[in-house]
């Protein structure tokens, strides 16, 4: 009997070619465009090794964990590191990376997180973007659990290195992931003397052994299933609309903000403004005394299938996600977490 996850036929280099021109056209983007068979912390890591030298100057804007994570890959990597840090109920302004550019003329590298699944904010790329153009830096962008759940426009906004994961809002395999590079990033790899080569954190192996070789061979074998997931994710997402995707996106953020306000009890929106609120997940912030672990523990009780969840490391105790991942992006979904959280914040009688 032939298994579906065991008994594929080969993924051939011309498929594979096809589902990175797909993920492509979903950035609207004509940079290259590679796939990487690894979580996006893979690509995250092998930009940054790639691009990133002891001749660096670094801006690593913080607005969540992932920024944190960044600096010190960067800070690694032997560059001089700028940290930008805002509030993780905020979002970075363009105003405050255009001051930070101007005291430090030299900075020649800025990173970004796009929307902080974590953290729940989101960042104003669109008005960002020109302003590290205008500066000249290169323009690095972590924009793995924005995808889907919003616009993401590496070419209108002037974006370098854009990292892409499958598993938040394409609704896809966490096992697989992406990053579109353009000339000025490959340049910048290629006169890096650091930059990884003949490693799997490589982007420089993929453009010489892949691109430049007229995508016909393969450096590895492909990881199949994830291949044949991230495909079908975006198939899904062509075949909905990716319009209509991210404003199912959009509602459900604002559907849970609305309702955690209605529902009374103390709990608020961790993110202040509406407009700083990623709607890839909401994040919530519990009143005094009441711990975010212990009540998502409760209201997964009444239903464990809920895309409910804790803050992460320090946050655990304070904060609560409810996540808007693809297909749970929808009305009855939110409906059902503020039911489930509701009914875990009444007192036990
Ligand atoms: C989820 C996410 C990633 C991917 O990391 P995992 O924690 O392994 O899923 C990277 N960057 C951001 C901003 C994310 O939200």
């Amino acid at each position: 009997m032939t298994h579906p996850f065991l008994d594929l036929e080969p993924l051939s280099a011309a498929h594979f070619a096809s589902i990175e021109d797909r993920v492509a056209r979903l950035l609207s983007t004509r940079q290259d465009v590679v796939i990487t068979q690894g979580e996006a912390l893979l690509p995250l890591e092998g930009a940054i090794r790639g691009a990133a030298g002891p001749g660096t100057t670094a801006l690593n804007v913080i607005t969540g964990p992932y920024g944190q994570t960044f600096g010190d890959w960067l800070r690694d990597c032997g560059a001089t590191v700028y940290d930008l840090a805002v509030p993780f109920h905020a979002a970075v302004t363009a105003a405050q990376v255009g001051e930070a550019l101007a005291e430090h003329p030299e900075i020649d590298f800025v990173s970004l997180v796009h929307a902080e699944a974590a953290t729940g904010n989101t960042n104003p790329v669109a008005e960002i973007g020109p302003v590290v153009r205008e500066h000249g830096a290169l323009f690095y962008l972590d924009a793995v659990a924005s995808v889907g759940a919003e616009p993401v426009l590496p070419d209108a906004w002037g974006v370098d290195l854009c990292v892409i994961g499958a598993q938040k809002a394409m609704g896809g395999p966490a096992g697989v992931s992406a990053v579109s590079v353009s000339e000025r990033a490959w340049a910048r790899m290629a006169a890096n003397p650091n930059a990884p080569r003949r490693s799997y954190l490589s982007l420089l192996d993929w453009k010489e052994r892949w691109i430049d070789a007229g995508r016909t061979a393969l450096l590895h074998a492909p990881a199949q299933l994830e291949m044949l997931g991230l495909e079908a994710c975006v198939e899904r997402i062509e075949a909905e609309g990716p319009a209509a995707v991210m404003a199912r996106h959009a509602s459900a953020a604002a559907a849970t903000r609305a309702g955690v306000l209605a529902l009374g009890g103390g709990l608020e929106p961790y993110v202040h403004e509406a407009s700083d609120a990623a709607p890839v997940a909401t994040t919530l912030r519990t009143p005094p005394g009441v711990d975010a672990a212990r009540l998502v523990g409760r209201a997964l009780a009444f239903d464990p299938s809920l895309p409910l969840a804790a803050g992460g490391g320090a946050l655990a105790s304070s904060m609560i996600r409810v996540n808007h991942y693809g297909a749970a992006a929808n009305a009855v979904v939110v409906e059902r977490c503020l039911t489930a959280l509701r009914a875990a914040a009444l007192p036990t009688v």
